[in-house]
């Protein structure tokens, strides 16, 4: 077997209506906390009470910054880290999606050090250090797996580029994961959340850095994703699916905190850094179905079995033509989740595909691809990616 590492330090608190421990989690991390979430709307009224009302019974001081924006922004981690530094926070909460879990942790990171924390991303020489404040996540979306990971991701809209913060000390210290609270997620956005679930774990399950151990947790996010997505996008209140889906986000990070992403994954960064209306999970459902055509023939195995996964009749095909059929059975279920789209669908300018071609090179993860593309072929994949 090969050798391998595996990390995990972040405290799993999973189960409905846990995130009434918030309080006492707190407690034992810090007396003043900074929460930190989007803009206050009605599905979140009752929950931020609830969450206030916790720690304020277990003697927490709260100061609320309530200005997220999905793709967050460098300007929005320095608003809060002023807030953070008024109050003298000593722990801060990142509530709702992967935007507000990693602006808590990019504020954690910038409210203790020089500069920005665009000076701390994971190829800097300059790094967090042990004065990184503690976060808490309570995740409300499956969603990003940003609840375990080690990972905040950041745009930076004067460089138009969106890039990532990546060490040890941001992850977690404790995750709350209440299926709970994912009930009132919108059908659309379930669905592109959801399918950043499988891209973590399909890319995670490709990469050539993946384990024995990653590999046991991505394909039962792949499993699960197959199984319960559709209903999840269908019945927002069907808590078995909503419950089932959470767990599938939770051991999708649990598995890119380890294994990492691939080619998706750097193309969809790009396409966030320079479209910040595409959501994340549209930037890769965009580009999904041309990347597999692309890869299939370089993991037939592995294609083979996720095949199987989503139509169990695949076992009886050799893998080479299981695999070919994965790039059809995933188009189906894009349009079934309602996430089948060309650039034309997102607003993205074809004449601008070079440049992001481009862009889609500057982090890393393409060369952990089963295939490794080079910038002409991801200018094709690109094209391949338009209506016409
Ligand atoms: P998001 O956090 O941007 O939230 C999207 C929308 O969903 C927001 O408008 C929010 O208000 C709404 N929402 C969230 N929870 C809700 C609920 N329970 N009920 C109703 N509405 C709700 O979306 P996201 O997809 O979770 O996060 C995307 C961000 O996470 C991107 O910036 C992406 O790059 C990043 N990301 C981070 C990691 C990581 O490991 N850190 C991994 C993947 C993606």
């Amino acid at each position: 077997m090969k050798e391998f590492n595996y990390c995990q330090p972040t405290d799993i608190k999973f189960g409905q209506g846990r995130v009434g421990e918030i309080g006492q989690i707190v407690s034992e991390w810090g007396k003043r906390c900074l929460l930190v979430t989007v803009p206050i709307f009605p599905d979140f009224e009752a929950l931020i009470r609830k969450v206030k009302q916790s720690l304020e019974e277990s003697g927490i001081a709260v100061a609320h910054f309530d200005e997220v924006i999905p793709n967050p922004t460098t300007e929005v981690v320095s608003d809060g880290t002023r807030m953070a530094r008024s109050h003298n926070a000593d722990v801060v909460i990142g509530l709702g999606g992967g935007s507000s879990m990693d602006t808590a942790k990019a504020i954690a990171v910038e409210a203790t050090h020089e500069g920005t924390c665009w000076d701390y991303l994971f190829f800097r020489d300059t790094q967090p250090t042990e004065k990184t404040l503690p976060v808490i996540t309570i995740t409300t979306t499956s969603g990003t797996g940003s609840q375990v990971t080690q990972v905040a991701v950041v745009t930076n809209p004067a460089e138009k580029n969106k890039s990532a913060l990546y060490h040890p000390l941001i992850f977690p210290k404790v995750s709350i994961v209440d299926p709970e609270l994912m009930v009132t997620v919108p059908k659309h956005i379930t669905a592109s959340t959801g399918f950043d679930v499988f891209a973590h774990a399909f890319e995670s399950y490709l990469n050539l850095n993946g384990s024995p151990y990653t590999d046991l947790m991505s394909v039962e996010a792949i499993r699960l994703v197959a199984a319960h997505l559709p209903q999840a996008v269908k019945n927002g209140e069907d808590k078995e699916a909503r419950t089932l889906m959470a767990w599938a986000d939770t051991l999708a990070g649990l598995s890119i905190a380890n294994a990492g992403v691939t080619l998706p994954h750097g193309i969809g960064m790009a396409i966030g850094g320079n479209y910040p209306h595409v959501k994340h999970g549209e930037a890769l459902a965009v580009v999904y179905p041309a990347i597999l055509r692309y890869t299939y023939r370089a993991a037939p195995g592995k294609f083979a079995r996720v095949a199987n996964l989503f139509n169990p009749s695949m076992k009886n095909l050799p893998d080479e033509e299981a695999a070919a059929r994965f790039c059809s059975i995933m188009e189906d279920f894009l349009k079934e989740i309602g996430m089948s789209f060309c650039f034309e669908d997102l607003k993205v300018p074809k004449e601008e595909l070079r440049a992001l071609a481009e862009a889609s090179l500057i982090l890393p993860d393409y060369q952990n691809h089963p295939r490794v593309a080079n910038l002409d072929e991801i200018h094709e994949l690109l094209l391949k990616s338009c209506r016409i």
